[in-house]
């Protein structure tokens, strides 16, 4: 691993609405790991950097959108690892580069613009091809490294955590490449619960079933209904729960996935989803760096 994990730090929520029903809730800090490439991302990269290392064209190219988390971790973990990286990104090139795209060139990543039509079907074979003819026979990362590598990367995030006996582990879910990584490391009696962060998620367990080749994980849980309008969308009440749950915890969240995972466990903990003596861990997957998208003084941290 090219950053120093340790053992990721946990922090207990202290709230006594919890301590009544005895239930616990940790968050599991990923998004301390590393200034840049913190969270899952990191973990998902893994073995496509390894590939990369022993290639002999040692250049990772892979897709995303202008603010993308993937993205700036591949370009952050290639020039890391002496390795080249080109980056697809969705739409035209703006006027001003967004700061992750311009901290993704920052690190070496080479951009490459494509429209919106195009990118649809870049993770296509033929275009890939297309891609590897233009750019060289590079390591090609699916978007959100949404791939069995991907799922083997995220399956070593448990194995980091500290709170080992936890009845439920929760993530959001993009790519679901994280939550079938857990699934792969999990023990039968963990439950392993995805909060979906784009509308209309029906394919989890399709997914699922791409990245690790096992038919039903009886361990998964679904929690859907709260991506709050589809994927990157938010209201004042989220916002305001981020400000909240700031002020009460001192623990960020990003708008995208962390702030839709943390409302979603806690408005399920009110609900009396978790039975007594739940031991709850939450993934802070990181993408702090998205919340940079929003106006100023939206967010108090
Ligand atoms: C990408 C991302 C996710 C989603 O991970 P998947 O493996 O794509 O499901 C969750 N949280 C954060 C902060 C992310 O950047």
């Amino acid at each position: 691993m090219l950053i120093d994990l340790k053992n990721i730090q946990s922090d207990e929520l202290e709230n006594i609405a919890f301590t009544e029903k005895n239930i616990k809730v940790f968050v599991a800090r990923l998004d301390l790991l590393h200034p840049v490439v913190s969270g899952n991302k990191i973990f998902k990269l893994q073995y496509f950097l390894e590939a990369g290392m022993q290639a002999q064209h040692k250049t990772l190219l892979s897709f995303g959108g202008a603010f993308s988390n993937h993205l700036l971790a591949t370009a952050f973990a290639s020039k890391a690892n002496g390795l080249k990286s080109i980056g697809i990104v969705r739409g035209e090139k703006p006027g001003n580069l967004s700061l992750t795209l311009q901290q993704c060139q920052d690190f070496g990543m080479q951009l490459h613009f494509i429209s919106r039509q195009e990118f649809k079907n870049a993770g296509d074979e033929s275009y890939v091809n297309r891609l590897k003819a233009k750019f060289g026979n590079c390591i090609v990362i699916p978007e959100g490294g949404y791939h069995p590598l991907g799922a083997r990367g995220a399956s070593l995030i448990l194995g980091l955590l500290k709170n080992k006996e936890a009845t439920h582990i929760c993530t959001a879910t993009g790519t679901a490449t994280t939550l079938a990584g857990l699934l792969l490391s999990a023990g039968e009696n963990q439950q392993v619960i995805a909060v979906p962060v784009i509308k209309n998620m029906t394919d989890i367990e399709d997914r699922v079933y791409q990245l690790t080749h096992v038919i039903k994980h009886k361990n998964l849980q679904i929690i859907d209904g709260y991506h709050f309008g589809g994927y990157a969308k938010k209201n004042r009440e989220l916002v305001n729960f981020m400000n909240e749950f700031y002020i009460q915890y001192c623990i960020p969240t990003d708008f995208v996935y962390t702030a839709k995972l943390m409302f979603a466990v806690q408005d399920k903990i009110n609900a009396g989803f978790f039975p007594p003596g739940s031991r709850i861990i939450c993934l802070h997957t990181g993408g702090l760096q998205g919340n940079h998208s929003l106006p100023r003084g939206t967010l108090i941290f």
